[in-house]
């Protein structure tokens, strides 16, 4: 999904400022007031929150392991077909294109804490979190999108982002709808759709934002990313970010076996399936294991 404007330094915006401002505002609104509403009135069911459970794990996996391990950073290798089905999850969670949310992630390593930086923590929480949506840093520059052009997964998955997000909406309203008819599908979409979306996002913004605010820099101080366990618990692993920064390409967050890391148990348990393969890890000989 692309637009035509354009800005003073020649990067692109993905979208027009309006549609980010009317999409945010209508996620926001829906899932501070719409979700709380419905359920006050009309109640959620067991499927309700069994589809919330499920695609908070199936979408959120989809960015970590998808979208972050193996796009932006290449920390393993696997099938085609695994990698679509990993893109078409990180796809329903509405973080825009792997190429567009690549891109973007691979300037921040390049650029930490910098102007060009998307996310930038020098300008403080609320820029880190959500408010980079709407500064001219959004603009993605084309260059750090050039390898990525090569795959022609992310390509495919990048040609057809709409039908994707669209169908990862409508899963949840049909699983409740043939539970029990249309008022359940409504409520399923309102929970495990929209009220999902939102969960999975400030998650995910939580590694721009409190992982660069909070936390402790045991590996390196050479930016301002901090390890915390504590968003790892809803990341998937994602919040052992100052080893991330330090070690990017290494297919662990928490490198230590205790460290609480799903994505790179889901990547391990993908090798011993012969479904991943090449994994990088800081300490193997790899030339590549701290670069994107
Ligand atoms: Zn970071
Ligand atoms: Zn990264």
């Amino acid at each position: 999904m692309t637009s035509s404007s354009q800005s003073a330094s020649g990067l692109r915006r993905t979208y027009p400022l309006y549609v980010t401002v009317l999409l945010f505002s209508l996620i926001v609104g829906s899932a501070l007031i719409g979700v709380p509403a419905f359920g006050i009135v009309y109640g959620y069911t067991w499927v309700d929150w069994t589809m919330f459970g499920f695609l908070y794990i199936i979408t959120g996996l989809g960015i970590t392991v998808g979208y972050h391990r193996l796009i932006s950073h290449r920390s393993f290798m696997c099938p085609d077909w695994v990698k679509a089905g990993l893109l078409i999850a990180g796809g329903w969670a509405l973080q825009q294109s792997a190429l567009r949310w690549g891109a973007d992630h691979i300037r921040h390593h390049a650029a930490c804490d910098q102007d060009a930086d998307p996310y930038n923590a020098r300008l403080g929480f609320w820029h880190s979190h959500c408010g980079w949506l709407f500064s001219d840093q959004r603009y993605s520059d084309e260059k750090y999108a050039t390898r990525l052009r090569q795959d022609p997964v992310v390509m495919w998955q990048h040609r057809y982002y709409r039908p994707i997000v669209l169908s990862g909406l409508a899963f949840p309203f049909f699983v409740g709808f043939l539970y029990g008819g249309l008022g359940a599908g409504i409520g399923c979409f309102m929970l495990a759709g929209v009220g999902r979306t939102f969960a999975v996002l400030n998650s995910t913004f939580c590694i721009n934002s409190v992982c660069h605010l909070w936390g402790s820099q045991p590996h390196s101080q050479a930016d301002s990313s901090r390890d915390s366990w504590l968003v790892s618990l809803l990341t998937f692993g994602e919040g052992y970010h100052n080893y991330h920064h330090t070690h990017q390409s290494d297919y662990r967050n928490g490198p230590r076996w205790y460290n609480f890391d799903p994505s790179k148990w889901l990547i391990f348990m993908l090798s011993l399936l012969g479904l991943a393969w090449s994994l990088r890890t800081a300490n193997a000989a790899d030339p590549r294991s701290s670069n994107c």
